[in-house]
C-alpha cells in the first residue's frame, strides 16, 4: 500500500513531515508523498525524515487551478523544489493569499465575527495561510460548530466572508510542473463538479497541454467513479494514482493510506509514476 497524497503543518496538515513518515512506517506504508498546498516548504524536512526509513519518500505539492464553480487541484510529483518558474509562480500565489487573507479577515468582521491576526497566527501552518485555517479559529471561538459549517456558512464561493484569490490555469499549472521535472496529475477529478461528458473532455484537453495521470484511488470517490476515472485514463494513455488527502486532526475520520477503510492505492502505481517522470525526462 502507497499514499501519494498528503498534507503536513506546512500547509492545512496538523502533522510535521517527519510525523508523517513514522506513521507511515507504522502503518506499513511502501511509500508516501508530501503534496502540500501551494508549497514545497515541507520537501526538505520530507526527505531527510526519509533516509535510512523503510518508506520510501516522494517530493510533492498540490496546486489550485482556476475553475468554475467547483475546485480543480494539480497534483506535482517529484518537482524540482528550487525550479526557478515554480519558485516564481509560488510567490505570485504567495502575495495572492496574503491580499485575500486580509480581505477574508475584513469581511468576517463587518459580518460581526471578530476575529484578529493573532487568532489565525495560532492555527496557521508554516507556511501557507488559507480558508481551514479561518475555518478551525471559528470554530474555537465558538461561531460554528464544524469546519464544515464554517465553509457552508461563511467561506466556500458564493458565501459572505469569500474572497478570491489569484490561481493559475490548469495548463500554467502543468506546465510549471513539468518545467520543474515533475509528472502533473489531476486531482480528486470528482471535485470538479462537471457532468461525465464535460469532465472527460476537460481531461481529455489537459492530457493534451502536457497532463500526466489521474488520482482515479481516492478516499471520497465511489467505486464506479473509480473505474470510471481508469477507464479514462486507459483511453488517454494517462497513469492512475491515488492518496488519501491526510490532513491529520483536521480530517479526523480518515486514516492515512486506508482513507476512511476501503483505500488501496496499489504498489505498482510507484513504479509508474517514476517511470513517466523519466520518460518527462527524456521529452524536455
Ligand atoms: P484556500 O486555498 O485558502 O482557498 O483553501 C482551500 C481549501 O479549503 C481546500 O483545499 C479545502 O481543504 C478547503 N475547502 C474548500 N472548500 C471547502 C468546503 N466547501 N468545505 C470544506 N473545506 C473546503
Ligand atoms: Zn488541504
Ligand atoms: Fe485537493
Ligand atoms: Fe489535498
Amino acid at each position: 500500500m502507497i499514499d501519494l497524497h498528503t498534507h503536513s503543518i506546512y500547509s492545512d496538515g496538523t502533522h510535521t513531515p517527519t510525523e508523517l513518515v513514522a506513521m507511515a512506517g507504522e502503518r506499513g506504508l511502501r511509500a508516501l508523498a508530501l503534496t502540500d498546498h501551494d508549497t514545497v516548504a515541507g520537501i526538505g524536512e520530507l526527505l531527510a525524515a526519509g533516509q535510512g526509513a523503510a518508506v520510501e519518500t516522494v517530493p510533492g505539492i498540490e496546486l489550485s487551478a482556476e475553475c468554475g464553480q467547483g475546485t480543480m487541484h494539480i497534483l506535482g510529483y517529484y518537482i524540482d523544489p528550487a525550479s526557478p518558474a515554480l519558485t516564481a509562480m509560488l510567490a505570485k500565489i504567495r502575495e495572492g493569499r496574503a491580499t485575500r487573507n486580509v480581505e477574508i479577515l475584513k469581511k468576517l468582521n463587518r459580518l460581526g465575527y471578530v476575529l484578529r491576526w493573532s487568532d489565525l497566527e495560532k492555527h496557521t501552518g508554516k507556511d501557507v495561510v488559507g480558508r481551514p485555517h479561518f475555518a478551525e479559529v471559528l470554530v474555537e471561538r465558538g461561531y460554528v460548530k464544524s469546519r464544515k459549517s464554517a465553509f457552508d456558512l461563511l467561506l466556500a464561493k458564493g458565501r459572505p466572508a469569500y474572497a478570491e484569490r489569484y490561481h493559475c490555469s490548469a495548463g500554467e499549472c502543468i506546465g510549471f510542473i513539468r518545467e520543474a521535472g515533475g509528472v502533473a496529475v489531476l486531482a480528486h477529478p470528482a471535485t470538479i463538479h462537471l457532468s461525465d461528458t464535460k469532465l472527460r473532455a476537460l481531461v481529455g484537453e489537459l492530457a493534451g497541454q502536457g497532463l500526466g495521470g489521474i488520482e482515479a484511488y481516492y478516499a471520497e470517490h465511489r467505486p464506479e467513479n473509480r473505474k470510471k476515472f481508469i477507464g479514462w485514463a486507459e483511453e488517454l494513455g494517462l497513469l492512475c494514482t491515488g492518496g488519501s488527502d491526510f490532513h491529520g486532526k483536521n480530517s479526523p475520520d480518515l486514516k492515512l493510506g486506508t482513507g476512511f477503510g476501503q483505500l488501496r492505492v496499489p504498489d505498482e502505481v510507484l513504479e509508474q509514476l517514476k517511470a513517466r517522470r523519466d520518460q518527462s525526462d527524456t521529452l524536455r
